[in-house]
């Protein structure tokens, strides 16, 4: 019997909403901590005290005491959560972080790349993403959930929305059209174990609009693997793909 806990996928959003996870705390002297017993971590934000999460269950993560109103990290889940683990882990970014008053999901100093994981499409979200990056001198990134995408229809390495009135797309009009100098790198997540993966691999699969498609999302055939995606070297040539 597994009666009084709650089994959550940490891949999935089946915790979405209900926990926020937070990768990194930060303590009394400054310093940046995934969750642990050994000290104690406060939210980079409010800078109360978070209560780590330890169990078999969850990954290990802070998170707000219940009754604590601030809004960090908030919307975050457990997907964001594996990429942002995945990125503190290279080495080479910086994750949970902000630059000039505005947060990111991390951000590549050197290559000068900022990086947002998004569950949807949220046009206006994104936007603000990309105009806060540019402004900072950072070229940005993003990378969707395959769920993202979960209502298109997927044919020939194109992506969909059944309903014409839907204007996704635009957004990879804007940021990402093949032949002309794109703004954004954007990616898609795809799991292939977990619903939507549309017949595909896991890895990681560029995203672009092509002039052939209209109102369609290209997808690149050949994926990244998400174990080689950031530790590859030519990462930023993925501007280029
Ligand atoms: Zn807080």
């Amino acid at each position: 019997m597994t009666a009084g806990f709650q089994v959550v996928d940490w891949r999935g959003d089946s915790a979405q909403g209900q926990i926020d996870p937070m990768y990194l705390a930060r303590t009394n002297d400054g310093r940046r901590i995934p969750a642990t017993r050994d000290e104690s971590g406060h939210c980079p934000c409010c800078n109360e005290e978070l209560a780590a999460k330890l169990g078999d269950i969850y990954e290990w993560h802070w998170s707000h005491k219940p009754g604590q109103a601030c809004s960090y990290r908030k919307t975050s889940t457990f997907w964001q959560y594996s990429w942002i683990r995945h990125y503190h882990a290279s080495g080479e970014w910086d994750v949970e972080t902000h630059v000039d008053g505005v947060d990111f999901d991390g951000v590549h100093s050197q290559k000068r790349l900022a990086l947002m994981l998004a569950h949807k499409v949220d046009l206006i979200a994104l936007k603000s993403f990309v105009e806060a990056s540019l402004q900072r001198g950072l070229r940005p990134m993003v990378i969707f959930q395959a769920k993202a995408f979960e209502r298109f229809q997927f044919e020939d390495y194109r992506l969909k929305h059944p309903r014409r009135s839907d204007n996704s797309w635009i957004f990879f009009f804007s940021h990402a059209f093949r032949g002309h100098s794109r703004t954004a790198s954007l990616w898609v997540d795809i799991e292939q174990d977990k619903h939507p993966h549309f017949g595909l691999k896991s890895g990681a699969y560029n995203l672009t609009y092509s002039a052939e498609c209209h109102g369609a999302i290209t997808v690149h055939p050949i994926p990244r693997l998400k174990s080689v995606f950031c530790a590859d070297r030519s990462s930023t040539d993925d501007f280029e793909l």
